[in-house]
């Protein structure tokens, strides 16, 4: 029998199987449309608007965004089991924000427990926290950006102030109830200074139940959709940081933290 909330509708714009990123093992990333922030690097500028849209991709047009139901996005996620079975993967929900659509994203976690699978997702945890709270049953690894500790310097670069995600962020390790790791977007003119990735990691530090903290480097891979979805990029003049400066900026997390560091996702 078809349990109802197999059901549930929700709307995406990929699903990537074979993924080594964003969780342990082999893993199917799905992404979801919609994002309560829209930080000046985002990779995944197709992300951030709910509505589907129309971006221009080698010269041609495609739609972005489509609305399954949580068995349909199963179908796919189910395809990889032995993988899953042999390297300790799983599902990821990506995006956007899996809590833009949160009565989806908590569907389709628990679908994916039920059949078997280990779930992990990142979120920037910015809504209430009773929404984070629904879902956390159903949620092996929560990977948690935090982008930086100054509210105002936040609200400018991502269009949203920090205190409801550092409190989420407290409540969360606190619950004990996912693997917590905390993740940080280095992004150079934004947030790559010693002070400013010491301030972070003495948070992290700070946490209970933290797995680690990962240092994410600035890339600009999504430069070419902004092109295609005829939007402006916030970030146009900086480049990656080289590897000495996020060596050196991983010691200084691993220092402030006192927790394990790695450069990547
Ligand atoms: S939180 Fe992630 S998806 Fe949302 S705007 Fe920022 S980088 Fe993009």
């Amino acid at each position: 029998m078809a349990e109802d909330y197999l059901q549930t509708k929700g709307r995406i714009f990929d699903i990537q199987r074979y993924s080594i990123h964003d969780g342990y093992g082999i893993r199917t990333i799905v992404f979801l449309k919609g994002c309560f922030l829209r930080c000046r690097w985002c990779c995944n500028p197709e992300s951030q608007h709910y509505d589907v849209e129309t971006m221009t991709v080698q010269g041609k047009p495609k739609t972005i965004g489509r609305d399954v139901t949580v068995e349909e996005v199963m179908e796919t996620v189910q395809k990889d089991r032995p993988y899953y079975r042999r390297t300790g993967g799983g599902l990821t929900l990506s995006g956007g924000e899996m809590l833009f659509q949160q009565e989806f994203a908590r569907d389709l976690l628990r679908a994916s427990k039920s059949a078997g699978i280990s779930t992990a997702a990142e979120s920037t945890a910015f809504s209430e926290y009773r929404a984070i709270e629904e879902l956390l049953p159903y949620l092996d690894q929560y990977l948690l950006d935090i982008k930086h500790m100054d509210s105002a310097k936040h609200k400018r670069f991502t269009g949203v102030p920090n205190e409801r995600i550092l409190e989420n962020a407290r409540r969360i390790a606190k619950s004990g109830m996912t693997e917590l790791s905390i993740r940080v977007p280095t992004i150079p003119t934004f947030n790559d200074s010693p002070e400013e990735i010491r301030a972070i990691a003495e948070f992290a530090g700070s946490l209970p139940n933290v797995a680690r903290l990962h240092l994410l480097p600035y890339h600009r891979l999504g430069l070419d959709k902004y092109a295609g979805l005829g939007r402006e990029y916030g970030l146009p003049d900086i480049s990656p940081p080289d590897r000495e400066h996020m060596l050196m900026l991983k010691k200084i997390a691993e220092a402030g933290s006192g927790l394990e560091c790695r450069i990547g996702g």
